[in-house]
């Protein structure tokens, strides 16, 4: 029996898991005691992960070998990867002399590596020519990146993990840790235990199981963030809770700042938002006056059409009372996806270049042609669509190929009545996955299997901006292979049916990560000092790593701007882009599951992970329940002006009034034609992030 040091491939935690196997077949996981996210501990996703590579799974739900349709809606035929290859490479070409490089879109995922992600940028850029790629992570933390870009100049969190344990006040906004984040809030909860005095404060118009914990949780209407810490803000500038010192030294913008919240006093935002004013004046106080706060934050800032205002807002409440660049201070955005991190640090995104580089920059382009070795002018030189973007080219006919790779967004997507409109419409559709039976496969003209956990080599980095190394146990399932070396061999394709020298040549997942190295030379993200050697030999470690790693960023007061100050950003409270009617009176959120992942393409092949919960439910306080005489278990209709969905009602204490919630995981592959929560989401968009607002949408619901 053999073990072989891996990450795990669900949260953006970043556990170190030990797989064990015997070379051909994985019989175990446990957790990697020497990880310094994790210390061995794994939570329940975790500990089951050898169970989504059993010989049942790798038999019967794995895509083995590559498939092609004759036509949409006919059975898949296997074809040789030579034959597919040939094809898409042909199919490919001949779009692109059609109808231009742009008429092609990549739509990847925060849960490819590191190394995949800089194959597909330079696939999309360089060889390709289109500047449409974006990655699902759109969906999960764009807010966030924006959000730093703004307020600190640079994409860059600047806590690590060892913050929870030194702060004293820790505020939980618009997340659920305990159950999304699950090894993060064991720290969370060891730490209080170790630390009397400690504050917890959670912001949630939900009460989750964080907020059970919490000494003070703010139960907000959704959508209401801003004009809460507008409120928070208020208290302190009122209280003199504020670091004028700090603020004059190291930041700018105050002023305007300042004259904004002026109206914001504790009893309008207390209106506003829907909870006490002296919980405001509680919440101001001990995050202000703590001698170390930090804040943890997810979905419920970012997926909001407000999204960025919401993460600017926050930062705000640190810069205004220096918690941030001192132990257990600072605003931490904790990232949904395994590698959300590494695809910002790769740039394989329509709104980032590699090494944090910009695509409204002319310079920047020219700088990445020069590292990529190709002419400036072949590349796109602008920003493509973003992922709600491209699926709306989709659907109007601009975009005619969507290459579509580890992500199912005939699920995951907001809208699904327009998603799935632009599949149909699209004139290939290509699908890169190691799962056979998502949603999104049925519109795939060609299924390419990919290689997955236990079976690729690569790297990922984690919300402390930590990178790990990715080890294969054992050969991928089939004929699946990974998913660089596939965007490699078709790329290979293109430039010879171009006439020209390889621009995508890498042998090896080692040999793409020193190209995407070297793109980070002089950058806030350097890691030009590392290696994979030092990761095999030192273990994971934080970014930038030119000397050495860096625990925590911006600890000389010195910010990532040009000014070198951090900037306070003024931006008004903005309510949801759809408000609820007496047609759709509830506010609908949808929400995670302690053991389910995603669309449940990895998770829902472990049977025991059904045991929380096993079916999809909507959630709705017993109040509302009784008003419309609907009882526990009752089938209901949910109804936006987009779709409808049936699901049993589960009545919930935890809910607020006018408030619904449904898990976004199920879809139609476990509840028959129905197409889950996102048949009734909506597809308005932040429009800094362009992150969708899956955390509200208005609908009705009725007795089915
Ligand atoms: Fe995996 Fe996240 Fe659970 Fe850690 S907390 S074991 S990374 S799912």
């Amino acid at each position: 029996m053999s073990e072989t040091r891996s990450t795990c491939p669900y949260c953006g935690v970043g556990c170190g898991v030990v797989i064990e196997h015997d070379g051909q077949q994985i019989t175990g996981v446990r957790g990697d005691p020497e990880h310094p996210a994790n210390f061995g501990r794994l939570c329940t996703k975790g500990t089951n992960l050898h169970l989504t590579a059993s010989p049942v799974v790798l038999q019967h739900q794995r895509l083995r070998e590559p498939f092609k349709r004759a036509t949409r809606g006919a059975a898949p035929q296997a074809l040789t990867w030579d034959d597919a290859n040939r094809e898409i490479a042909d199919r490919l070409l001949a779009i692109r002399a059609t109808h231009g490089p742009e008429a092609i879109g990549l739509y990847i995922s925060g849960q490819l590596l590191t190394e995949d992600y800089h194959a597909f940028n330079k696939l999309a850029r360089a060889v390709i020519g289109t500047p449409h790629i974006d990655s699902n992570s759109r969906l999960c933390m764009s807010s966030a990146v924006v959000g730093y870009k703004q307020s600190l100049g640079a994409d860059a969190p600047p806590c690590s993990y060892e913050d929870i344990e030194q702060a004293d006040c820790v505020l939980v906004s618009g997340a659920n840790p305990a159950w999304a984040h699950p090894i993060l809030f064991r720290r969370l909860e060891a730490a209080r235990a170790q630390r009397p005095g400690h504050k917890l404060i959670v912001i949630d118009p939900r009460r989750t199981e964080t907020a059970e914990l919490a000494d003070l949780h703010l139960q907000i209407r959704p959508g209401t963030d801003v004009a809460l810490c507008h409120g928070l803000l208020h208290a302190m500038i009122r209280r003199s809770w504020t670091a004028p010192s700090f603020i004059e030294a190291h930041t700018e913008g105050f002023d305007a700042l300042k004259t904004l919240v002026h109206d914001w006093i504790p009893a309008r935002a207390a209106q506003v938002c829907g909870v006490p004013e002296s919980d405001i004046w509680r919440a101001a106080e001990w995050f202000a006056t703590s001698p170390a706060s930090l804040s943890l934050y997810c979905q419920g800032l970012n997926q909001s059409s407000s999204g960025t205002a919401k993460n600017t807002a926050l930062i705000n409440l640190h810069l205004a009372t220096g918690q941030i660049g001192r132990a257990g201070a600072g605003p931490f955005s904790l990232t949904g996806q395994p590698n959300a991190m590494g695809g910002r640090e790769s740039g394989g995104m329509a709104t980032l270049l590699p090494g944090h580089r910009d695509p409204a920059r002319a310079g920047d382009w020219a700088e990445i042609a020069r590292l990529w070795g190709v002419d400036a002018a072949d590349l796109p030189g602008h920003r493509g669509h973003t992922a709600v973007e491209m699926f709306e080219a989709a659907a109007r006919g601009e975009i005619k190929a969507l290459w579509i790779a580890c992500t199912n967004p005939a699920q995951s997507m907001p809208d699904q009545a327009l998603v799935r409109a632009a599949l149909e419409r699209c004139e290939l559709v290509i699908l890169q996955e190691a799962f056979a039976h998502t949603a999104t496969a049925r519109y795939a003209d060609y299924l390419l299997p990919a290689a997955t956990w236990g079976e690729k080599e690569g790297t990922v980095t984690n919300s402390e901006r930590r990178i790990s190394r990715v080890r294969a146990a054992v050969p991928p399932a089939g004929q699946s292979r990974a998913d660089w070396r596939i965007v490699r061999d078709i790329a290979l394709r293109i430039d010879a049916g171009l006439g020209r020298a390889p621009r995508l040549a890498a042998q090896t997942a080692e040999a793409l990560w020193l190209e995407h190295r070297e793109a980070t030379r002089g950058r806030d993200l350097d890691i030009t000092g590392l290696s994979w050697a030092t990761l095999d030999r030192d273990g994971p470690q934080q970014w930038p790593y030119v000397d050495g790693a860096t625990s925590r960023l911006y600890t000389s007061g010195r910010f990532a701007t040009d000014t070198g100050r951090a900037r306070f950003i003024a931006r008004p409270y903005q309510p949801p882009a759809e408000d609820t009617t007496a047609q759709h009176p509830f506010s609908l959120t949808t929400s995670r599951l302690r053991d389910q992942w995603h669309g449940m393409s990895r998770s829902g092949s472990v049977p025991r992970l059904f045991a929380h919960q096993g079916r999809p439910q909507v959630r709705l306080h017993p109040d509302d329940a009784a008003r419309r005489e609907l009882a526990e278990g009752a089938l209901v209709q949910v109804r936006s002006a987009r779709g409808e969905l049936v699901l049993p009602l589960q009545l919930d204490q935890n809910v607020a009034t006018a408030c619904a919630d449904i898990p976004m995981h199920w879809g139609e592959e476990f509840i028959g034609a129905q197409r889950g929560v996102n048949a009734v989401t909506q597809g308005a968009f932040c429009p800094d992030s362009k992150q969708p607002e899956l955390k509200f949408s208005a609908v009705a619901i009725e007795p089915a």
